[in-house]
């Protein structure tokens, strides 16, 4: 279906030969590939692999850098040391395997636009020998999904788009395209079998699924199977419905920018092949729209110093300053043009800044990008999408066209108020999704552009009697610059920080304390701009449990921002409000210090904790405030970032708390909270906000004689999505008895009326099937004796492998190793939710027994042994309640079989009690309440 790619190479050739930028850019990428020319290929058919330590520096836990020529020796960027080791060469595999695919590509298209042979010819031996090496990787022991080469799904669809396309421009630039045809015939089949891999797996609303379906796209376009192509873009979760779901009426895709960017390089390289084939998918009437708005929302929330704010799991401190980003909008601007891709293209390539010190063009992942520090970027430093694409002419200057101004998005759940160099935004909403944080209402500041400023100059308000004397100077210190208060994002997945990072406390945002946020709604319920000023006014229903309400006020005007926190909640439950200043570098060169509580009044950010933030408070009622210290922003090398002090204020039930936030030293001199009035006391007088009500939110700001400036934009409370549609719970028998039974001999104390049968239906699998994987099965039982409810398993299945207890932990990721070892999952509600994994001790009658993090799990309450059996083995658990358990009683109680293989390093699947079909990967040990079945005891 890719027939017209040769006419497109030859007019792509015509318009480069009569184009010299264009020129220069592919001869730049035709010298980067003399090191691939001038070695070996090197083809591993090896498994790349994820641990917590592989290709990640043990001294400062900075990813290691990729180099595809150094297979063995791993260079940390930040410290300079070396490693080696397989699990160093594990991760490395991971770049290694898209590397190449990509560089396939790369000399494809080269091959084909230059009619060079000696590129086509690399690039088929490059193709046949991942042809090769493809079926000898084996699919197993992934953690998202099945995947030979990978150890996720999403990985493997990368690989697997961008083999097919190469092998599409191999033929199309080969003068006698049925020579190559035949020969590329291997890579046929091993594309077929990827996308047979590929298309079993499907990711829902997913960034990966985009990717899935490219990958499924680009094997169905080039091997001219017609059901591949259809299921990739007009299947149920396909990109057309993917564009129209997924992306937000802002144009954002709802799972942040990280993930925004990254789905948008699916659909770009989709639309792209689609359009050899043909079809316009910017012109579709479902997608097309959401697509090209894809291009232009992230400049909505772009910070000043164009870096991306890191919302939910995004990376920390991206700048825009980098050739991929410059490319991805080339081919916005010659596909979907729109004047702010011109201006923010423009500006790009104007920016000053250092030159890249040396053209990381060979070692550049297209799709799995590699952050670095902002640069100069130029066009001919583009890479082979851009010599595909790219328009002749460069972009018209238009210096910072491109920025809206203050928005809200809605939709997406963001709002942002621009004013001078002052940027703030307001978590409001939107769709969490897997990657969105607990941070509602979180508030990010940044001041400045960022251009020739020094970050976080300390610049602290002088002592407490010096602020109230007007006769200091209050415009002879620089103000602070760059990011204030920011949302941190995410560093590594496999990290014990990323609990830290997903936490409330790591956001400035309102949550339970020891809890966080206990809801993931909320609302923009009023947003306006006026003249100088702009607000929006956020509320989120029962984020801190039933029956409470959190709201947000935050307004910026010309010389600060005002920032109202209100909670109403019945009771007196403890709320925390964190600050988390970044400015200044405290921490960096300096051991964390203690937390501490303040014993002061509070109405001024300590010094230690400033951070060059000029912070005054109105102190609240019975408030007790402390300083803690915590890891700070992660690195874009996703290391943890380093420690520093933030402040958390708390207290007990319905209440407001107020600040303002400013950067000129002394610009506020106090805040009071007077009820219906906030007076914010500056050098030029008192400015007061009177606040309208809650059913009509709306503020009147008025500056000394000034006339008021009202704020209104009231706006209607979405309504509230459909609960999600459960399954009425499972209900299982309880038979009481007197005392726990005999693992041997259980089934001869409970009836077989009270014994339950797991088998394929209540299989979560991973690669195998339940039946490729051996078909296991278990006879389960739930029972109660006085005080105590019981788990009797018997478990059919061939072979145990048990995980001995004193083994080394492979420290694979953040999941507790005995979940990959043959053993149970036993849940209980007794008001709290409990969980427990517990691993048979080979040799002996005893078990394991370990309670899962974040339940109320106590193991000294549980008790058990187990014992092997002719066909597998069986085991009873208790756990014991401290408390009578009374007929008819409900009790929810779940359970869950581990069922490991030999030879593997993750388990193979488990057995659900309450019924799962579906996939075990990234399960760990968590069972929700929610799903749990309900033990009606006897
Ligand atoms: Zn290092
Ligand atoms: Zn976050």
């Amino acid at each position: 279906m890719l027939t017209s790619l040769s006419e497109m190479l030859d007019r792509r050739r015509r318009e480069i030969a009569a184009t010299p930028s264009l020129g220069a850019l592919a001869s730049r990428l035709g010298h980067l590939l003399g090191p691939l020319l001038a070695r070996p290929l090197y083809v591993p058919a090896e498994k790349a692999t994820l641990t917590r330590d592989g290709g990640v520096c043990p001294m400062d836990g900075a990813r290691l850098e990729f180099d595809p020529l150094s297979p063995q020796e791993h260079r940390c960027g930040r410290c300079g040391a070396a490693y080696t080791g397989e699990r160093h060469h594990g991760a490395w595999l991971w770049r290694y395997h898209l590397w190449l695919a990509e560089r396939a590509i790369h000399l494809a298209l080269l091959g084909g636009l230059r009619n060079d042979a000696e590129h086509r010819d690399r690039a088929r031996e490059l193709l046949l020998g991942c042809a090769a090496a493809y079926p000898r990787v084996p699919n197993r022991d992934n953690v998202l999904g099945p995947s030979r080469l990978f150890f996720s799904t999403y990985l493997e669809s990368i690989w697997l788009a961008q083999v097919a396309f190469a092998g599409a421009l191999v033929e199309a630039g080969d003068p006698v395209g049925s020579v190559a045809s035949r020969e590329l015939a291997p890579l046929r089949a091993a594309v077929r079998e990827s996308a047979a891999i590929v298309g079993s797996f499907d990711e829902g609303w997913s960034n990966r699924q985009v990717w899935n379906d490219v990958g499924l796209l680009a094997a169905g376009l080039w091997l001219d199977e017609e059901p591949l192509v259809t299921g990739a873009l007009d299947g149920p979760h396909g990109l057309v419905r993917q564009l129209a779901h997924g992306v937000t009426a802002d144009g954002l895709w709802y799972e942040g920018e990280n993930y925004h960017f990254f789905a948008l390089r699916g659909f770009v390289l989709g639309a792209e092949l689609l359009r050899v084939a043909g079809r316009d998918l910017y012109q579709d009437p479902a997608a097309g729209e959401k697509l090209k708005a894809m291009f232009v929302a992230p400049l909505d929330t772009v910070l000043p110093d164009l870096t991306l704010p890191a919302r939910g799991d995004a990376v920390f401190g991206v700048s825009l300053r980098q050739p991929r980003f410059a490319e991805l909008w080339e081919i916005a601007r010659a596909r979907a043009p729109h004047p702010r891709v011109e201006a923010i293209l423009a500006d790009l390539y104007a920016a000053g800044g250092p030159e890249a010190p040396d053209d990381d063009g060979l070692s550049e992942l297209a799709e799995q990008e590699r952050n670095r520090p902002p640069r100069r970027v130029r066009r001919d430093q583009l890479g082979w999408k851009a010599l595909l694409a790219m328009l002749p002419d460069a972009p018209a200057p238009a210096r910072g066209a491109w920025v809206r101004g203050s928005c809200l998005l809605g939709d997406a759940g963001v709002a942002v108020l621009r004013s001078g160099e002052r940027y703030v935004s307001l978590e409001c909403g939107g769709r969490p999704g897997g990657h969105g944080h607990p941070d509602l209402l979180h508030v990010s500041l940044h001041v400045g552009d960022g251009q020739g400023r020094e970050s976080g100059i300390g610049n602290r308000a002088s002592s407490s009697d010096a602020r109230h004397d007007s006769r200091i100077p209050i415009s002879d210190s620089r103000p602070s610059s760059g990011n204030l208060l920011a949302d941190p994002g995410t560093g590594s997945y496999v990290s014990p920080s990323l609990h830290w990072y997903r936490s409330t406390l790591a956001h400035n945002a309102p949550g339970l304390a020891e809890h966080g946020q206990l809801a993931r709604r909320a609302y923009a319920a009023a947003f306006a701009v006026r003249g100088d000023w702009s607000w929006c006014h956020a509320v989120a229903p029962g984020l801190l449990g039933p029956l409470t309400e959190a709201g947000r006020t935050v307004i910026l005007g010309p010389r600060y921002l005002l920032d109202v926190v209100d909670v109403e909640m019945v009771g007196d439950g403890v709320v925390e409000l964190p600050l988390h200043p970044l400015g200044g570098s405290p921490g960096a060169d300096q051991p964390a210090g203690e937390d501490r509580l303040l014993d002061v009044e509070l109405d001024r950010l300590p010094l230690d904790a400033a951070g060059g933030l000029n912070a005054v408070f109105a102190p609240r009622p019975g408030e007790v405030a402390r300083i803690q210290w915590a890891p700070g922003p992660p690195g874009f090398d996703f290391s943890d970032g380093p420690s520093r002090p933030f402040l958390v204020r708390a207290a007990s039930g319905s209440g407001r708390w107020v600040a303002a936030y400013e950067t000129q030293p002394d610009a506020v001199w106090a805040v009071r909270d007077g009820g219906g009035e906030i007076v914010v006391e500056t050098p030029r007088g008192a400015d007061r906000f009177r606040m309208g009500s809650r059913m009509r939110p709306s503020v009147e700001i008025v500056e000394g004689d000034a006339s008021p400036v009202v704020l209104e934009g009231v706006r209607a409370e979405p309504p509230a999505p459909a609960p999600p549609p459960r399954a009425r719970p499972l209900v299982v028998s309880c038979r009481r008895l007197d005392a726990a039974p005999d693992p041997r001999r259980w089934q001869t104390t409970i009836p077989a009326i009270g014994v339950h049968r797991l088998g394929m239906p209540h299989y979560r699998r991973s690669e195998l099937s339940w039946r490729e994987a051996g078909g296991t099965s278990a006879d389960v039982a739930i029972f109660a004796t006085r005080t105590a409810v019981g788990f009797a398993v018997s478990v059919r299945k061939p072979s145990l492998v048990l995980r001995p207890p004193e083994a080394a932990d492979p420290a694979l990721d953040n999941e507790a190793p005995d979940i990959h070892s043959d053993g149970i999952q036993c849940y209980v509600g007794s008001g709290a939710w409990e969980g427990y994994v517990v691993v048979p001790i080979a040799g002996s009658d005893r078990i394991a027994v370990r309670a899962v993090a974040g339940t109320a799990g106590d193991p000294d309450r549980v008790s058990g042994s187990w014992a092997p059996t002719a066909d597998g083995w069986n085991a009873v658990i208790t756990v014991n309640l401290g408390c009578l358990i009374e007929p008819d009683q409900r009790v929810p109680v779940n359970l869950v079989i581990n069922e490991m293989l030999p030879g593997r390093v993750r388990r193979a699947g488990q057995l659900v009690l309450s019924g799962a079909a579906g996939w075990v990967y990234l399960r760990g040990d968590r069972e929700a309440p929610g799903d749990a079945a309900r033990a009606v005891v006897e």
